[in-house]
């Protein structure tokens, strides 16, 4: 996937003609069906659709979390279909970032000591411009000493997203970040992931069923049935909302 000037590529990750199909025969189960995708560099991509349309699929087999059956997946210019599980593992710790929805952080760790621990691992010394800019865009100055028991679960979370920013990754996948938190929290983590994309420049893909949290991406892909079905730009909570009533159970556009 290369284009684009200056040595980074408009696209941050791509997929084409993706098939994911889980068990055989009878009981085949085709998660994704020829899906042809592109990341846009810089910005907020939400993906919706309904429960069991292959959302999940689709994040974790871009972010090499899963494999395909068949079609290729890039990150930047780097095909990741077909890489040992070594050099696998590597691009995606040095390449991307991930949001779960439990936030994963060590209890016994303050909030700065979580978010450097990836890059303590890999032995990598975190540039410290960089990591007070994160700290800054996230809102935590005075709660860096805190341990995840002492923070509210959006500062939690937004303590989960300064870690995944923290490295600089390419790009950030979430599975429903916000999905254990309450609407302010999670508006608050919402801002920050919005934030981070218009100031700091990342790439983000997060996977969401909520119209709300979607209205804060660039733009909105639609999955049903394992097909992206449609997309929508500068999405608004009614807009997305409006978009979802008029797909019938079978996801297609009525
Ligand atoms: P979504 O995230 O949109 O709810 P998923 O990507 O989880 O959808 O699932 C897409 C389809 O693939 C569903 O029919 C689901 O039952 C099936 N599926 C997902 N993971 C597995 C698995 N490990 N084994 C068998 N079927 C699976």
């Amino acid at each position: 996937m290369t284009g684009g000037s200056g040595g980074q590529t408009a696209v941050a990750a791509a997929g084409r003609q993706i098939v994911k199909s889980y068990g055989s025969g009878e009981t085949e189960v085709l998660a994704l069906d020829k899906v042809d995708v592109d990341i846009a560099r810089g910005a907020f991509t939400a993906i919706m659709g309904p429960s069991g349309s292959g959302k999940s699929t689709l994040m974790h087999c871009l972010a090499g979390l899963d494999t395909v059956t068949s079609g290729q997946i890039w990150i930047s210019d780097q095909e990741i279909t077909g890489l040992k599980d070594k050099k696998l593992t590597q691009l995606r710790r040095d390449h991307i970032g991930f949001i779960f929805q439990a936030f994963n952080l060590l209890p016994t760790l303050n909030a700065l000591e979580n978010i450097t621990l990836p890059m303590d691992i890999a032995g990598r010394k975190p540039d410290r411009e960089w990591l007070d800019r994160v700290v800054q865009t996230v809102g935590l100055g005075d709660r860096l000493k805190h341990r995840p028991n002492q923070l509210s679960g959006g500062q939690q979370q937004r303590v989960a997203v300064a870690r995944a920013l923290a490295a600089r990754p390419d790009i950030i996948f979430g599975d429903e970040p916000t999905g254990n938190l309450d609407s302010r929290s999670g508006s608050e983590v919402l801002g920050f992931l919005r934030r981070s994309v218009q100031e700091l420049g990342q790439t983000i893909v997060m996977v969401t069923h909520d119209p709300v949290a979607a209205s804060y991406a660039d733009r909105v892909l639609y999955l049903a049935d394992g097909r992206i079905v449609d997309e929508m730009y500068q999405p608004t909570p009614e807009r997305v909302l409006d978009r979802m009533k008029n797909f019938d159970t079978s996801g297609r556009v009525s």
